[in-house]
């Protein structure tokens, strides 16, 4: 059986990264941090053991957007990639738009639903968490 691969990056190639495996968790952010770092309304991002997740050319350069939490995004266009935090150790968030088949990973719970924006809406029925979601799945 062959496992199960992706591949992604920015707008402008410069950081591609290749995945291996399902995500531990999909899911949509509606975090006003989220939303400022990537000049959208709501984040869709795939996690990740790190291990699973290997930069092929640039890595990410990183802001640290809070204490203990780094966005990693390309320095030349700005594309967001990746988050990593003190608080999930081990893993990274992948950012499901810069996926080359974004289609490939469907989110399945919306977390920080209590940022959302009154205009935002979502039909698809799944979870909603007002905060960050249990980290038990
Ligand atoms: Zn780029
Ligand atoms: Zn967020």
């Amino acid at each position: 059986m062959i496992e199960r691969c992706l591949e992604g990056g920015c707008q402008c190639g410069s950081v591609r990264y290749r995945i291996t495996g399902s995500p531990v968790l999909a899911a949509l952010c509606h975090c006003t941090m989220c939303r400022r770092a990537n000049a959208a309304p709501a984040v869709a991002w795939a996690m990740y053991e790190q291990s699973q997740v290997a930069f092929l050319n640039e890595v990410p350069t990183v802001y640290a957007s809070s204490p203990g939490a780094h966005r990693g995004f390309c320095a030349r266009c700005g594309t967001q990639i990746s988050f990593t935090a003190d608080y999930i150790p081990g893993l990274i968030d992948i950012t499901i738009g810069s996926l080359d088949e974004p289609s490939q990973v469907s989110p399945t719970l919306h977390y920080w639903v209590s940022e959302r924006l009154p205009w935002l809406h979502f039909s698809d029925g799944l979870p909603r968490h007002p905060e960050f979601p249990p980290t038990d799945g």
